[in-house]
């Protein structure tokens, strides 16, 4: 069975998928697909009977530097979470640690089914090299936003940030340009640079005006927290005295178009709302990331009313604590039904092109991925239905199967631009087993450096 998201949103109960050269020929029912290859041609085939066969599914927020500080913050308020834990461990990180922590995030993502991602902030000392090589290795897509930034504190704390993570504003614009010219459209296309801008309270207007111009000219991409807490658009209000999305469009960003993809969003109006339908942008909703932290509840169901790209995010590993797409799409479906009282509203069937259609538009790679047709890329996943919790596996609308019992554990295969990344449930581009070992050790010699210790609240004898 194969879920094809395209404009029909045509699913194939005997389909076939033929892939040349790592791009899709034709997608169909099985007949058809196969009266279309020639003769002459020889073709590797798998069969896939029994399996449910879907679109690579797109992450557009995570953080690769907080996989190996998973669970370092939990049941902590968002100002300590990040003063006194996330950033002291990140503000330690060497650039091994990065490219480490970059390989065990992407080897997870993989595994659960996530063909690109968007990084938010990415900061010079994970070492932008090692993320590059880990890129390239893996397989995965990647758009990589370098952290670009002005101020050095939190916009809400009279406490600077761990001096660890300060960057100065000429470094981080010159150094996100070198590794744009160095290695935007590297790794056989896969890897774009991005700029990784902080929240409103890190950056001036100055610095968001030069790297909206900067942007507009390489086609890139800007990706920005906005509106998480509630004291954000406070702030943004008394600063400049405007609404966040009219203060984003002030300084030039919402001109990217969906390449302006805002995190969050939690804490934005009805006109915030209308203006970034306006401007097509992109609000990236990160339910699991929004309830750890108590961060409210973003308005996903206006704002698809509106017309706003909303894509799926995961965050990191110490607000979600895990990178599996399939439980984010269930917790992004389901929530907002208890908040309206409305069952009907954010549907399966939504969902499933927030993670993967609006991701791909997000991306600015609507023409490569997103749905399995013709011409795109062949990036797919396979779940497997005859695992148990998806038994019996609902072939009438395997949709619904898939945004609400389906995990990132159900992910047999994956395969990018035609190649399979994982194949039977194992990682075929890197070594799972040593980037654990590596990265449980580097972990231990972080908590030492940042002299943090997580202490359980239990006796643990
Ligand atoms: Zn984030």
């Amino acid at each position: 069975m194969l879920i094809s998201l395209d404009s029909e949103r045509r699913i194939f109960k005997d389909g076939a998928i033929l892939i040349e050269a790592g791009t899709i020929k034709a997608v169909g029912p099985y007949e058809t697909v196969l009266s279309q290859i020639p003769a002459s041609l020889e073709v590797e085939k798998h069969d896939l009977g029994g399996k449910l066969v879907i679109p690579g599914l797109i992450d557009t927020h995570v953080h690769l530097a907080q996989a190996m500080i998973r669970g370092c913050a939990d049941d902590m308020a968002l100002i300590p979470w990040l003063l006194d834990r996330v950033w002291p461990l990140q503000g330690n990180y060497t650039a091994e640690d990065g490219r480490v922590s970059a390989g065990l995030c992407i080897a997870e993502m993989l595994k659960s089914g996530t063909t690109c991602f968007i990084e938010a902030l990415f900061a010079g000392r994970y070492g932008f090299e090692g993320v590059a090589q880990v890129v390239e290795q893996s397989g995965i897509r990647a758009c990589i936003g370098k952290i670009v930034m002005d101020v050095g504190t939190y916009a809400e704390s009279n406490r600077s940030m761990h001096p660890g993570m300060v960057e100065d504003r000429a470094t981080t614009v010159k150094d996100t340009l070198r590794y744009y010219d160095e290695y935007n459209n590297g790794a056989e296309g896969r890897l774009k640079v991005w700029f990784g801008a902080r929240t409103p309270g890190g950056c001036t207007s100055e610095l968001y005006r030069e790297i909206a111009a900067l942007a507009k000219e390489r086609d890139m991409g800007i990706t920005v927290h906005l509106a998480e807490v509630k004291s954000d658009p406070e702030y943004i209000w008394r600063e400049y005295q405007l609404s966040p999305a009219a203060y984003m469009a002030e300084v030039g960003l919402l001109d990217l178009g969906p390449k302006c993809v805002l995190a969050h969003g939690v804490w934005l109006d009805d006109q915030d709302i209308a203006i970034l339908a306006d401007y097509g942008a992109t609000v990236s909703h990160n339910p699991a990331s929004n309830t750890k932290l108590a961060s409210g509840f973003a308005a996903v169901p206006e704002m698809l009313a509106a017309g706003v790209n909303v894509a799926l995010g995961c965050d990191g590993g110490p607000s979600n604590n895990s990178y599996d797409l399939l439980q984010e799409m269930k917790l992004a479906s389901i929530i907002h039904k208890a908040v309206k009282l409305d069952p009907l509203v954010v549907d399966a069937e939504t969902t499933l092109e927030m993670a993967t259609l609006h991701g791909a538009k997000a991306c600015g790679l609507s023409d490569q991925i997103g749905s399995l047709e013709a011409g795109k890329q062949a990036d797919l996943v396979i779940i497997d239905s005859n695992r148990l919790s998806l038994t019996p596996f609902n072939t009438q609308n395997p949709v619904s199967a898939l945004v609400y019992a389906a995990t990132g554990s159900d992910v047999e295969s994956v395969m990018i631009a035609g190649k399979w990344v994982v194949y039977k449930g194992e990682l075929q581009t890197l070594d799972e087993e040593k980037l654990k070992a590596e990265a449980r050790s580097n972990a231990a010699k972080l908590y030492q450096r940042a002299n943090i210790q997580i202490a359980s609240r239990w006796p643990l004898i």
